[in-house]
């Protein structure tokens, strides 16, 4: 088991639980009346409010520890931008009282950091289009040392504890910890006694039976090669369509058994963002799964904001990586 009396972990856990509530406060309030039309910014002033409260949570605890977010508050210091700010601010005020502009974009610039020897990294809003939609995403923090997570958080407003892939759920929260597990609660306010339950991944064999994890959006994975794939496993599973690291949440609880990130023909240098990867990889590992590159080599967190050293992610229940690693090598040869 984790020990939430861990000074790391505790921290992790309030933290991603204040941001994803807040983030669900937002899309309750602001996105409805923004779908019809077509307004982004409830996505941009949930993005920012989220990395304001982990930043903020983080330099109380932390003072000295290094922050890499996926935001910068750079924008929101224009005159255009003032009115952003202003509702950014009203929704962290409800975490941070008395809060001002300034310090909302101090808090958020906590995230500017790159990455040293250790260092935290955060996606505040992970799938803006299921944040958008009302579908799934996912707040995901996690903490990285000499290229290795050690610990990943995951806040998932839309997902039931139970992971039973309904939207509208009443929001769960994953942790694992190197060595220690994996574990999903619910969202909601912590409470001494609050209870955790193990994740472990699907113990599928049969490469036919695989289902596979792919993203809701195909400009986010090669769809035409993941097909593919599943042709070249002989697999008959539909596969599971979602947005966001929420995918390495189902993983890590037997919901499906392969989860990729293939490269386009025209975008071959894509590099996956650390703050994307790292707390989902995590879970799944310590679920019992395996996460590696499209060439079967470890994710190397320690090149930078992204993963330049691999090439596009292999996430399986285990059981399948050898497979799902050549059936890969023999689509791309
Ligand atoms: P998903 O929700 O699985 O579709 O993944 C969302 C993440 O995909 C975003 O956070 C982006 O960082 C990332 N992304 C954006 N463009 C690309 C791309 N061309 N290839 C792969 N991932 C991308
Ligand atoms: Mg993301």
């Amino acid at each position: 088991m984790i020990n939430i009396k861990d000074p790391k972990v505790e921290f992790a856990i309030n933290a991603v639980r204040q941001a994803a509530s807040l983030a669900a406060d937002i899309q309750g309030e602001m996105v409805s009346q923004a779908l019809t039309k077509d307004d982004r910014s409830p996505v941009t002033v949930a993005d920012f409010a989220a990395q304001a409260v982990v930043g903020y949570y983080l330099g109380e605890i932390f003072p000295g520890a290094t922050l890499v977010g996926e935001e910068q508050a750079d924008v929101l210091r224009s005159p255009e931008e003032k009115e952003v700010l202003e509702r950014i601010t009203g929704f962290v005020n409800r975490v941070i009282p008395g809060v001002s502009p300034e310090l909302v974009c101090e808090y958020i610039d906590r995230g500017i950091d790159d990455p040293g020897e250790s260092y935290w990294t955060l996606d505040p809003i992970d799938g803006t289009k299921g944040f958008f939609f009302f579908f799934q995403y996912a707040c995901a923090l996690a903490y990285v040392e000499f290229g290795k997570v050690q610990l990943g958080v995951l806040g998932c407003p839309n997902m039931t504890p139970d992971l039973d892939q309904k939207t509208g759920g009443i929001g769960s929260l994953l942790i694992a910890e190197r060595g220690c597990g994996s574990w999903i609660t619910s969202l909601k306010q912590f409470e001494a006694d609050q209870q955790f339950t193990q994740l472990s991944v699907s113990p599928q064999k049969e490469p036919e039976y695989a289902r596979l994890m792919r993203s809701f959006e195909s400009g986010h994975t090669n769809v035409s090669q993941a097909d593919f794939f599943q042709e070249e496993l002989g697999g008959k599973a539909d596969p599971v369509r979602m947005d966001s690291q929420v995918k390495y949440a189902l993983l890590a609880a037997g919901w499906g058994e392969i989860y990729l990130r293939l490269l386009f023909p025209d975008r071959m240098d894509y590099r996956e963002k650390i703050w994307d990867q790292a707390a989902g990889s995590v879970i799944v590992e310590e679920a019992g799964g395996k996460v590696s590159d499209l060439d079967g080599k470890p994710l190397d967190f320690a090149q930078g904001r992204t993963l330049k050293n691999n090439r596009g992610i292999c996430a399986t229940n285990g059981f399948l990586h050898d497979a799902a690693i050549s059936a890969l090598q023999n689509i791309s040869a």
